[in-house]
């Protein structure tokens, strides 16, 4: 089987070549005097994709999900309230891990396919009058349903209700394909790892905090200690690490900051709204629903794919990958057998979007699918002839 082919999960993404070369470097001493110049650097400029200037990075070896124990670890205490919606897996597993971490979490649940409800966190908020809830926590764009949710909504909605409570965002599979503001959105804790919008191997989890949260670590009693915030903080300030840093992993960031700085934020999400539109156009050609409810909840990075009634979603999946040789993203938890995603996040092209759109069509076809071949395809590619960015040729 080919290795060459794309994968269309939601994350790990496609590794450029250009990152894997980056990645792909001898052991270096860590603790020699040259390593500050290599991380600091690199910090300071993961900041601009997070759009802080006000808060810091903090880097651990880990996945995302290190990322989340981090943050909820070093700012909250046993017993603290936090308020949460689930609407998805992610969002499902961050309350699992809160309740593992003995915290005393306010569940809003939320039809699947749906986002973080601004106006219900208002209430619960202005009800809470002696401010117990600690901390609110948000899944900015639920890749297990392809819903983006609106977080200016929600930092409005802390500020209208007045209410002291640090916001948790996770970004995983939103910063740097989507339109992230930490500093505006007055985020206290953005949750995100290498693998998605860097592009890079997983092993790296990239949490920004904001001054506020930073003191909130000084009277945190849950117990951390791998991934201490004051720890790393304090080394790095040093140009060190507490421990072994993925030296890898760090020189792939570098270049992935480079490329990004290269192509242009702006433009990065432009690509990815593009990308995710001729995906949309695609859906809507098959006949088929997206899970997101409404436009302004469809995800640029990941689109989740209701299959019609009878059919498994499970089987679809599977069938691309032994007949095609491509992966595509399969139905989590109430979604399971029902849904299927299409990643579209990461190093991405619009021919590279097209290969997976023919590929899942096949599948479709294969199996009987009332969807016709080719009709998905020709939808995104004339999306994608329509707003390509180069001129096209004029025919002779
Ligand atoms: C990928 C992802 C994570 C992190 O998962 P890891 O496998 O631990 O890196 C967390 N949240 C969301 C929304 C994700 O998409």
């Amino acid at each position: 089987m080919s290795t060459q082919n794309p994968v269309f999960i939601p994350g790990p993404t496609n590794i450029p070549d250009r990152l894997r070369y980056a990645m792909s470097i001898q052991t270096t001493d860590h603790r020699a005097p040259d390593f500050v110049e290599l991380l600091t650097p690199v910090l300071d400029d993961v900041k601009k994709v997070f759009k802080t200037t006000t808060g810091q990075i903090i880097t651990f070896p880990s996945s995302g999900t290190g990322g989340w124990e981090a943050a909820i670890t070093n700012t909250l205490s046993p017993g603290d309230k936090v308020l949460v919606a689930r609407y998805g897996m992610f969002s499902h597993r961050w309350i699992d891990m809160c309740q593992r971490h003995y915290l005393d979490v306010e569940i809003v649940d939320c039809e699947w396919g749906t986002g973080a409800p601004a106006d219900i966190f208002a209430e619960r908020l202005s009800a809470d009058k002696n401010h117990e809830i600690k901390a609110v926590l948000v899944t900015h764009n639920e890749t297990a349903t392809g819903v983006k949710s609106d977080i200016a909504a929600v930092r409005s909605a802390m500020d209208v209700s007045d209410h002291p409570a640090m916001l948790y965002v996770d970004c995983v599979s939103s910063l740097g394909s989507m339109d992230f503001r930490m500093d505006e959105w007055g985020v206290d804790l953005a949750v995100s790892g290498s693998q998605k919008g860097f592009m890079l191997a997983t092993g790296m989890a990239i949490v920004g905090v904001s001054e506020k949260a930073m003191k909130a670590t000084e009277t945190a009693k849950c117990p951390r200690c791998f991934f201490d915030f004051r720890d790393m903080a304090g080394a790095n300030a040093k140009g060190g690490f507490p421990y072994t840093p993925p030296l890898q992993l760090i020189y792939g960031l570098r270049e992935s900051l480079k490329m990004i700085e290269e192509e242009g934020l702006e433009n990065v999400f432009a690509r990815h709204y593009r990308l995710a539109e001729g995906v949309r156009q695609a859906v809507r050609a098959w006949g088929l629903q997206l899970c997101a409810k409404t436009p302004d909840l469809y995800s640029d990075s990941v689109s989740a794919i209701y299959v019609p009634q009878g059919f498994d979603s499970d089987v679809l999946t599977n069938h691309a990958f032994d007949t095609y040789g491509v992966s595509f993203g399969v139905g989590l938890g109430e979604m399971a057998g029902k849904a299927f995603r299409i990643g579209h996040l990461g190093s991405l092209t619009d021919v590279m979007a097209l290969s997976g759109l023919t590929a899942i069509e096949m599948s479709m076809a294969d199996l009987n699918y009332p969807v016709k071949l080719g009709s998905g395809t020709i939808a995104a590619q004339e999306y994608y002839r329509k707003t390509a960015a180069v001129p096209q040729q004029q025919a002779a």
